[in-house]
């Protein structure tokens, strides 16, 4: 591979599903980040901004590091090298929340849980549940498409190790929040991978206005909570629990395919419905997670 073809993509250069042009406006602070993100009008232009943002530097080295060094399996292949844009439709019902792209998988794919393991399994389960339209995520422009799905994560550069810190998780809040905002007005269902997304994630859709419960509930594999409804509301979206499926979680069976069946099941009959009609997700607080260090994607 040339030199030049190396690296992180350059905005607007022909990378399929690339949101970004060259014009596109780049955060290099976090105040950045926060008027960038609220300045946003919609999906699109949020996916375009947060796709160029260097607004923390490590991370900003780690995944262009990632993609000149890239891994010998992948040595032919050019790397995304970039943030995380969103994939799904933007009025979609269902909102899948990870933790942060893998410096493999969505960092070398530009597609979030796009080429590994653990996309495969989440792929295949939002296809055996009637959210995706194919059953495997290998590339950007092969062609898959969630249906009344999105899905998105709480820091959108890959991380050293699947280990954001909590000021860079705080720093990518903006990002989240402003797609919390967009998506509320017909959002019924989150699905939140893992706990370090649980936690991330509370914060954000209380700054999106969302109505939260007096205390934040425990993280589990079939938690399950109702939000309040909002003025004018019916119901409030259902929050749901799920392990992440990390190598780790797989390979020791802690989270199987019909444990993220299930989940996912739930949460597209949710918001298929308009109301809880399903009793297969019932509160599990009592298997609850520690972060699980593998959990990127
Ligand atoms: S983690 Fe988020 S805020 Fe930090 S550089 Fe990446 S996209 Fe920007």
């Amino acid at each position: 591979m040339p030199d030049d073809e190396r690296g992180p993509v350059a905005a607007g250069t022909g990378w399929p599903g690339d949101p970004a042009t060259a014009t596109t406006p780049v955060a290099l602070t976090a105040g950045d980040v926060v008027a960038l993100a609220g300045a946003a009008g919609g999906a699109d232009e949020l996916d375009a901004c947060a796709s160029v943002c260097r607004a923390c530097p490590r991370l900003v080295d780690w995944r262009e590091e990632v993609a000149r060094v890239r891994r010998a399996a992948y040595a032919g292949e050019r790397y995304w090298g970039r943030p995380m844009p969103s994939f799904g439709p933007p009025d979609a019902r269902v909102l899948v929340v990870g933790l942060a792209p893998a410096a493999h998988g969505g960092n070398r794919t530009g597609r979030i849980f796009t080429g590994d393991r653990s996309g495969d399994w989440l792929f295949a389960a939002l296809y055996r549940v009637g959210l995706a339209a194919s059953p495997t995520s290998t590339a950007a422009g092969d062609g898959q498409r969630l249906l009344d799905a999105r899905i998105t994560a709480a820091v959108r550069c890959a991380p050293p190790a699947n280990k954001p810190t909590p000021a860079e998780r705080d720093v990518c809040r903006p990002w989240l929040v402003r797609e919390l905002e967009l998506l509320r007005p017909r959002l019924r269902a989150i699905v939140v991978l893992g706990g370090f997304a649980w936690q991330a994630l509370w914060p954000a859709l209380a700054d999106a206005g969302f109505g939260l419960p007096p205390r934040r509930p425990a993280f589990g594999h079939g938690a399950r909570v109702e939000l309040p409804a909002l003025a004018g509301a019916p119901a409030g979206p259902l929050l749901l629990g799920c392990y992440h499926p990390s190598q780790q979680n797989t390979f020791t069976g802690r989270v199987t395919a019909a444990m993220l069946e299930d989940v996912l099941g739930a949460a597209a009959r949710h918001a298929a419905s308009g109301g809880d009609q399903d009793a297969s997700a019932r509160t599990v607080q009592s298997r609850s997670s520690a972060l699980d260090p593998t959990e990127g994607s």
